[in-house]
């Protein structure tokens, strides 16, 4: 996945550091907020909405947890003996307090055996993690007129987060695919912004095509959009394609970012 270019601020921290959990709680029923705290964490670089945060997870429950001290992380986590080595997945800063030291990662619960799922089911407060700043994407043209943010759970904490820090006169269309409605989350929207919530009624995370055939009936806004994609891979390369090759939008004017790829069990 790319990462964004954007300048960091000297002192900030571009490597692995360790935090701890200082609570954990629902926001539905299969979503959970953790709040993390760290000594470093009042350095830790925020660039933007969706901003991506690595986390690193002991190789197995209630082992060590040993994160490479370097801002080449990757080949110091291959060089790791496998005993040792973390698991590293991608999740997005929901929120970061630097003065305070917390953070704030949504953590879908997906029941499908994934490490970073099953550790957020069960995380209690001093639990480690290892978590890292690694850039942001979400990057609207100062000539957007519009913008369109579509994703499912996964992408809620960065479209949520970009919602919240829209200017009061911005003009946008959101639609965020959830199974059903006791997944919605509250979220604060100025008067500009049409929020949708797209329910799959049964169908599981990735099985649905509720999100494609809304956008095919959706009149889209006059002007020049800036539109951010992400969740589920197909959803996400089907939205682009609609916008991109039915729609005419320029293909630098749409954001896409296949989050994670549903895999039939
Ligand atoms: C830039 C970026 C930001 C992201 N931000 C967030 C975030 O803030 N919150 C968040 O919850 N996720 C986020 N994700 C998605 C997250 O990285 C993946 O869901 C990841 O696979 C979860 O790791 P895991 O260890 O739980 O499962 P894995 O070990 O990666 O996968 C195990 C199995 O679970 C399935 N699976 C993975 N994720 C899901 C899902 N969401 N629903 C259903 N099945 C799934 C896989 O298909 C696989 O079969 C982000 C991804 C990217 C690239």
């Amino acid at each position: 996945m790319s990462v964004s270019t954007m300048p960091v601020e000297a002192g900030l921290i571009k490597r692995p550091m360790f935090a701890e959990v200082v609570a954990n709680r629902p926001l539905t029923p299969h979503l959970r907020r953790i709040t993390l705290t760290g000594e470093e964490l009042d350095r830790f670089a925020y660039e933007g909405p969706d901003q991506l945060a690595r986390i690193f997870l002991a190789p197995a429950p209630g082992a060590e947890l040993h994160l490479p001290h370097s801002e080449q992380w990757w080949p110091a986590v291959q060089a790791m003996p496998d005993e040792v080595r973390p698991i590293v997945r991608n999740y997005t800063v929901r929120r970061l307090d630097a003065a305070r030291r917390e953070l704030d990662i949504d953590f879908v619960l997906h029941g499908d055996g994934g490490p970073a799922s099953a550790w957020a089911y069960t995380a209690a407060p001093g639990d480690r993690i290892g978590v890292l700043s690694d850039g942001a994407e979400y990057a609207p043209p100062v000539d957007t007129d519009w913008q369109l943010l579509v994703g499912d759970e996964t992408a809620m904490p960065a479209i949520t987060a970009a919602v919240e820090a829209l200017p009061p006169d911005a003009r946008a269309i959101v639609l965020l695919e959830v199974g059903s409605a006791e997944h919605e989350i509250e979220v604060r929207t100025p008067v500009g912004v049409t929020l949708t919530w797209l329910h799959r009624d049964g169908a599981p995370a990735g099985g649905s095509d509720v999100v494609i055939r809304t956008l095919r009936e959706l009149a889209l806004p006059a002007g020049t959009p800036y539109a951010f994609v992400a969740g589920e891979s197909t959803m996400v390369t089907t939205v682009r394609r609609h916008l991109c090759t039915d729609r005419g939008i320029a293909k630098d004017r749409v954001y896409f970012c296949g989050y994670w790829k549903h895999t039939a069990h």
